[in-house]
């Protein structure tokens, strides 16, 4: 067999396949987008049958492009949207309702009532998360409350809970394997990171029945073999993590104090704190960056809502811009004297905020002020959300995050503009890599790495290659009055209470 590796990277709004050959080459990819259901205000869905079709027709078609046989594949690596959850029958395999999706915030109610009771101590104590909508605990209690007789049938274990991992681990093993990896338990609310495993305290004050979790890996290990039938060959499943863990491995960060930050719909900083648990101060999250070897490397991560969905918006809302790629040229035309401000809310403020109820809001205007200023407003939101994000993580871990180089992965992040401002505002080095596949290539990595054909940890490291490295050049003056006007934007849009 070769060094080939299939990377499944299974997204929000699409899926796609990577094949990569010894060398972590890209030999062939397939990608297909499946459809949003959005069945009231706040709630997103998506068919899960539609998610496996999308993977297993873009499998094919990288392994077709890429001009191999699945025999000629040394592993699969599955990476994927974290936190959203599906629940299926255990003998038929058939979904009992949509996969309820990370962006869904129907479980606010849950969570307000939770924190009320006293008990987001608890849960952050061990899982490193918050009360939040955004995770699955709440998701998954919704279907069991929610689905007719979902509860009994779970309790008698007859239902398997599962992230979109362990749903497509069971469906391409043919039911063989039920099992998830360390980085997607943790973002459940029901996994403890200190402990590694499901926690029974939590697992009963969500009403969740033991008997429908998958067993929990490392990120490099045996998931299970693939049924002949879906890519023409029995194939190992040999790597996963979720899709901003997988970035966190393809950009290499694997020592303390290193940072990837994903610049795509919403942005997703990783600050990789080794063996340290470091307990935010701030409402950043403490999670599980990976497990390999039964080590865990554990993250501190801040969560941003909305990047690249600004200039979305300047695209498709305010209709200033035909394509996303035109941002850059009209933010530079932006009046240097005018200070407007663009704070997203669209979907409440995400980390360190967390404010479901805030929107979105525009400061600064004048009778001057256009599309340019409209369009830097959104680009440099984005840099001062990060602003915001690494002072979180520099005043939880003091020593770990001073000199942090910024690793830097996103469909944004092909704006030169973008990325200068970003170093701008940080005040701090932001690297983009040749390699822009870092989430496929984590993937892979796990998977190569455990199938002994690719290089180990500092292989990897040392073949990441720096495609340009954004040196900071704002006068300090500049920097300090435009984050000035940046934290005064937020306080105004925070909601009261
Ligand atoms: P996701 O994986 O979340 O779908 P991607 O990593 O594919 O996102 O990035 C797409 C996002 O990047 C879009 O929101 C788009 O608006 C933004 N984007 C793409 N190209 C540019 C560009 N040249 N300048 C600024 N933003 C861009």
């Amino acid at each position: 067999m070769g060094g080939f590796i299939l990377a499944i990277d299974q997204g929000t709004t699409s899926s796609r396949a990577i094949v990569f050959d010894d060398g972590q080459r890209v030999a062939g990819v397939g990608q297909r987008e499946f459809p949003q259901v959005f069945p009231r205000s706040g709630w997103v869905e998506h068919n899960p049958e539609e998610i496996w079709e999308s993977v297993i027709w873009s499998a094919r078609v990288a392994l077709e492009q890429a001009g191999i046989d699945a025999s000629e594949l040394s592993g699969i690596g599955i990476t994927n949207q974290r936190e959203t959850v599906v629940v299926w029958d255990r003998e038929s395999g058939r979904p009992i309702h949509n996969a309820i999706v990370w962006q869904d915030r129907r479980t606010a109610d849950r969570c307000e009532e939770l924190k009320r009771q006293g008990l987001e101590e608890l849960f952050t104590g061990k899982t490193g998360l918050l009360l939040d909508p955004y995770f699955s605990g709440t998701k998954l209690a919704w279907l069991l409350d929610n689905v007719d007789g979902a509860r009994a049938r779970a309790e008698r274990g007859e239902l398997c809970f599962g992230t979109i991992d362990t749903f497509l681990i069971w469906r391409l093993t043919g039911g063989r394997s039920f099992a998830t990896d360390a980085t997607n338990a943790s973002r459940t609310l029901m996994y403890d990171i200190a402990a590694n495993g499901w926690d029974d305290e939590l697992l009963s004050i969500l009403n969740v029945p033991r008997a429908m979790l998958p067993e929990v890996f490392d990120c490099a290990a045996d998931f299970g073999v693939t049924m002949r039938e879906h890519l023409g060959a029995e194939v190992p499943i040999l790597g996963v993590a979720g899709d901003q863990q997988a970035a966190t491995i393809g950009q290499a960060c694997f020592e303390p104090g290193m940072m990837k930050s994903t610049y795509g719909t919403g942005c997703f900083a990783l600050l990789n704190t080794g063996s340290d648990m470091v307990r935010s101060k701030s409402r950043l999250l403490t999670t599980i960056a990976y497990r390999l070897d039964g080590e865990t490397t554990y993250a501190l991560e801040g969560s941003i809502f909305i990047a690249g969905a600004a200039v979305q918006w300047l695209r498709d809302g305010l209709k200033i811009i035909g394509a996303a790629s035109e941002a850059s040229a009209l933010a530079q035309k932006a009046d240097p004297t005018q200070h407007v401000y663009l704070v997203p809310a669209f979907t409440g403020l995400g980390a360190p905020h967390w404010d479901p109820d805030a929107r979105a809001a525009i400061y600064g205007m004048t009778r001057g002020t256009g599309p340019a200023e409209f369009a830097r407003a959104a680009l440099e939101a984005v840099c001062f959300q990060t602003r915001d994000l690494l002072d979180a993580m520099r005043g939880d871990w003091a020593n770990g995050a001073r000199d942090t180089v910024l690793r830097v992965d996103g469909g944004m992040v092909v704006s030169d503009w973008t990325m200068q401002r970003l170093a701008d505002i940080l005040d701090a080095p932001v690297d983009r890599p040749t390699i822009l596949e870092t989430t496929a290539l984590g993937a892979a990595w796990l998977a190569g790495h455990r199938a002994g054909v690719w290089p180990d940890r500092d292989g990897i490291a040392s073949s990441w290659a720096r495609d340009r490295r954004f040196e900071p050049q704002m006068d300090e003056e500049t920097r300090a009055e435009k984050v000035a006007g940046w934290k005064d934007a937020v306080r105004r849009t925070l909601s009261a209470g």
